[in-house]
């Protein structure tokens, strides 16, 4: 072939990198806001989704833009009864829109937190947060074929998903299946029916349990398995899969997924239930574990306190006990919110993704699931 028979340059010919998936994208968007810092955040709006279900809109005190991946969380921390209490809240908004972020909360009978911001969180108030965390997002997983499941307010992580894809006009396919208990439950059905209409790429599943008060419902009845699944997504082997829900939605997700002879290195979940998470990854594991009669010195590097600690309990509980004042939230290595550097020293970390590795390599840890392996000097 000459240099005059170049073959035609084919808009299909040039491979693009993912928008979606590739970690730049997201770097550009907003200020970085780390998962262990406070600020309190205006809300400027309330939306009721369902009859138990609203989304509470914010913004930064400074009305700077702030960064995030999608599927990542916040925790908030309101004062109850002059008590602080806090909570882990996906952002159920997009990075795309980093000037608003949203949190969409559904009532838990008898639940704290959730009833308390449904029932006092108003337009022009201020709430206390820290900042996003969770390592539930497609980025850094290049896989165009995407299959989303959902259930409840499981649905919020996807959202953002799928709102950021769409505003990105990325290259993607992506087979939404949600779980409801009757059509009224549906969160954000009329938005992902309008973004379904004007995205190539996207395919809205609602499945419910039954019909409710709805006379028109001519979807799916009854509950996921492997039959509807097959049905509803042929090659759902082929897709990366990222599921969140109540804990029994996502027992029966993964077992109809193994009936079905899932690859499970393509499975991604997310719960929300801190007191139902799998064995988590032990970090440091070359060290001697929960020997209480080994003890350890703790120097807090900023206010030069010194106190001892047996090396079976965590550095959250025996700081908290020796006076010092960190903020926490879960107590399980989800929420990010105790994130310290350890200047020195080793430490056995067993946390459940609220720390990344590259945190880990800048020397950061989760305080509320370390326990001390040698004496330490914390950046505190
Ligand atoms: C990473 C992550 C992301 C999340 N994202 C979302 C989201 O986007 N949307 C959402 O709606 N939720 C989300 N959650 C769940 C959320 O954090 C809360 O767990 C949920 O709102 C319930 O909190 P609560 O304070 O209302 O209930 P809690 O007060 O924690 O109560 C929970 C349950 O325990 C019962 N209970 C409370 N105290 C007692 C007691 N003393 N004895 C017996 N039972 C008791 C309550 O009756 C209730 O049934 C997320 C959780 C995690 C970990």
């Amino acid at each position: 072939m000459t240099l005059l028979e170049k073959p035609p340059v084919t808009a299909s010919a040039v491979s693009a990198p993912n928008v979606f998936t590739h970690p730049d994208t997201w770097a550009t968007y907003g200020a970085q806001w780390n998962s262990g810092e406070q600020k309190a955040l205006h809300c400027c709006a309330v939306h009721d989704e369902t009859h138990d279900v609203k989304t509470f809109t914010f913004r930064s005190a400074d009305f700077s833009a702030i960064s995030f991946e999608p599927g990542q969380f916040i925790t908030v921390s309101p004062t109850i009864s002059g008590q602080r209490v806090s909570r882990c809240y996906t952002l159920s908004s997009s990075p795309t829109r980093p000037f608003a972020l949203s949190i969409t909360v559904k009532r838990v009978p008898g639940g704290t937190v959730s009833n308390w911001l449904h029932d006092h969180l108003r337009e022009g108030d201020r709430l206390l947060a820290s900042g996003p965390a969770g390592s539930f997002t497609p980025i850094g997983r290049p896989a165009d074929k995407l299959l989303y499941l959902s259930a409840g307010s499981g649905v919020t992580p996807l959202m953002s998903m799928t709102r950021a894809g769409f505003d990105l006009a990325a290259r993607l396919d992506i087979v939404f299946v949600h779980s409801a208990r009757t059509p009224d439950d549906i969160i954000f059905h009329e938005e992902l029916t309008r973004m379904q209409a004007s995205m190539p790429g996207l395919r809205v599943v609602n499945v419910c349990e039954g019909h409710g008060d709805s006379t028109d419902w001519a979807g799916p009845i009854g509950r996921l398995d492997l039959t509807l699944l097959s049905e509803q997504v042929p090659d759902f082997k082929e897709r990366e899969v990222f599921t969140c829900g109540p804990q029994g939605y996502m027992s029966a997700v993964k077992s109809l997924l193994k009936q079905g002879n899932f690859d499970f290195q393509h499975y991604h979940q997310e719960s929300f239930d801190i007191t139902a998470l799998d064995e988590a990854p032990l970090i440091e594991t070359a060290c001697v574990l929960d020997q209480p009669e080994s003890q350890f010195t703790i120097t807090l590097s900023r206010s030069g306190k010194t106190f001892s600690m047996p090396g079976n309990q965590t550095v959250l509980t025996a700081a908290k006990k020796a006076g010092a004042i960190i903020p926490s939230s879960c107590s399980q290595g989800v929420c990010g919110t105790c994130k310290t550097a350890v200047l020195q020293g080793t430490v056995a970390m067993n946390h459940n993704g609220g720390i990344r590795q590259r945190e880990i390599d800048k020397g950061l840890r989760l305080l509320c699931c370390s326990k001390p392996t040698s004496d330490l000097v914390i950046d505190l």
